[in-house]
């Protein structure tokens, strides 16, 4: 398994796209935020190859369905290759939070699946995530959380406490400065 050096992890609803408290049910209802498909796109180009990883528990809860979810992603992909980004891969947990199961952040199972089809170790690698459960998803898998504002983070920001996460405005400006990291 390679490091995960070029390997950068994305929640998707409050950090690539709009959140809603009704779920994102639709093609229609999925509106990326400002500046998010251009970081992606950014990433690309710089060599990473960038993951998302996202809970989908409306399929559980019968909102929609698993065709409408890939649907949304092919229109999301679509949309990040127009600008010359890309994905490497789309990993969604389409359970209940009841069900128990090993994929729904913050449990490691989505992460697990990305190392098995990707070849890329997730420990290290950057995580960017809106809410708490995403801190802790990185923390089980050994990846370094990034919390931005949109969707819940400002909330998340808030309830930190002693927790030093790194705080940015949005997807795109936690970009930048994974950028610049890199020189
Ligand atoms: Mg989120
Ligand atoms: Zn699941």
């Amino acid at each position: 398994m390679q490091g995960s050096g070029r390997l950068v992890v994305i929640d998707r609803d409050g950090v690539i796209n709009e959140d809603s408290r009704d779920f994102i049910k639709s093609v229609a209802e999925w509106r990326p935020i400002k500046g998010s498909l251009e970081a992606i796109a950014a990433l690309h180009r710089a060599g990473r190859r960038v993951a998302v990883v996202t809970n989908q528990s409306g399929i559980g809860r019968g909102l929609y369905d698993v065709a409408t979810l890939e649907a949304i992603h092919r229109h999301m992909l679509e949309r990040i290759r127009a600008i010359g980004g890309d994905l490497a891969g789309i990993y969604y947990c389409p359970h209940r939070p009841d069900a128990g199961c090993e994929c729904r952040k913050p449990r490691p199972g989505m992460f697990r699946a990305l190392e098995h089809e990707l070849g890329i170790a997730v420990a290290g690698a950057p995580y960017i995530g809106d809410r708490w459960s995403d801190i802790e998803a990185a923390d089980a898998v050994g990846a370094r959380p990034l919390l931005v504002r949109t969707g819940t983070g400002a909330a998340t920001e808030a309830a930190l406490g002693d927790r030093r996460v790194p705080v940015f405005d949005d997807l795109a400006a936690a970009v930048r400065s994974l950028l610049d990291e890199m020189g």
